[in-house]
């Protein structure tokens, strides 16, 4: 089978020929129907700092959906034939972590695509143990196959406590940036401003057609001015909550000076270095900063619910379907951001 893999300690991809994997007892080998590109496969593409922890050689992809076709003689959960998505990240269970039922911060787990094997191939295994959705009949592969990113973002949503009626912005017109406005209007925000720099024009526009009510290019406009202004100016203005989904150091420093007094930041990019926080502004003015990161069970649900019935759209947000053999070609896409989401179909 074809698969795309992480060879050299490098920047770049190798896509080649490997065996299907062999199933055990306790696993599941799924043929791949479509997986998407995250930002963290794109961070691994590029080899930037932080994933050094890679196993080499390693099939890259984490977010999926398929077909269950080989099933191992102790699996009774889950049969040939099902269609499913899965939880990437399969805690250890038996850590401190673990135990005080903290999987998230379970530091030896299994994260498919990134410690083992992942979705960028054509056959997939993984064990029964993992935390696997069976999709709704209405619910196709490539829709499912976003069901992670979007819980990434449901969980930040979440963590800003945001009222209806509350004046938002999403700074990062990326995948999950997209997914940000799409759950604010969804949530029933008053104000939705989305940020971008000159190069996400496209995404921009997307993110209009998702539930955007203005856009803004950072390098243009003012963005804490604006910020401000809509809200009536003066000290006491700003925006109930700021989503920083750019991964711009920068725009942490701005997400914290754009939310009003009492305010919230909520952090969902990752930032290749540390951002500068105006903490005599944060203190004064009791805002708050909260880093989201990671999912349950019970947000998956959500999601996929959300993804069946349409109210979460992702077909604007798919600009590229690659076979695994064009892998560089939307690897370069994500990079120089002419994608929003690129979608292998194995
Ligand atoms: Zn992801
Ligand atoms: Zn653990």
């Amino acid at each position: 089978m074809k698969a795309i893999f992480k060879t050299k300690r490098e920047p770049g991809i190798e896509v080649f020929d490997v065996d299907t994997p062999e199933v055990g007892d306790a696993d599941i080998l799924v043929k791949v129907k479509a997986a998407s590109l995250c930002g963290s496969d794109v961070h691994a593409y590029e080899w930037t700092p932080n994933y050094e922890f890679l196993p080499l050689p390693v099939i890259l992809g984490h977010e999926f959906a398929g077909d269950i076709v080989q099933v191992g003689a102790k699996v009774t959960t889950v049969s040939v034939g099902d269609r499913i998505t899965a939880m990437p990240g399969m805690p250890c269970g038996s850590c401190l972590c673990c135990q005080v039922g903290k999987p998230d911060a379970c530091a030896s787990r299994f994260a498919l695509g990134l410690t083992g094997n992942g979705a960028f191939a054509e056959y997939m295994r993984i064990t029964a143990g993992a935390t696997i959705f069976k999709l709704p009949e209405n619910l196709d592969y490539e829709t499912a196959s976003l069901t992670e990113p979007l819980a990434v973002v449901m969980r930040a949503v979440d963590l800003s406590g945001i009222k209806v009626g509350q004046k938002t912005a999403v700074l990062g017109p990326g995948p999950i940036g997209l997914f940000a406005v799409q759950l604010l209007k969804a949530a029933g925000a008053g104000l939705i401003m989305t940020a971008g720099t000159g190069n996400d024009s496209m995404r921009l526009k997307i993110a209009r057609e998702l539930g955007a009510d203005m856009t803004i290019n950072v390098e243009k406009e003012d963005i804490v001015g604006m910020a401000k202004e809509l809200t009536g100016g003066g000290l006491h203005s700003g925006l109930d909550v700021v989503f920083e989904a750019s991964g711009n150091p920068k725009s942490v420093t701005e997400a914290v000076r754009m939310v009003k007094p009492g305010g919230k930041v909520i952090l969902i990019g990752i930032h290749s270095r540390p951002a500068e926080i105006p903490t005599t502004e944060l203190v004064r003015q009791s805002k708050t900063i909260i880093g989201a990161y990671g999912y349950d069970a019970e947000i998956w649900q959500r999601c996929i619910a959300l993804l069946t019935t349409g109210k979460v759209q992702v077909k604007p947000m798919i600009t590229h379907r690659l076979p695994l053999t064009q892998a560089d070609e939307g690897f370069e896409a994500a990079i120089s951001r002419k994608a929003a989401k690129v979608i292998f179909v194995p």
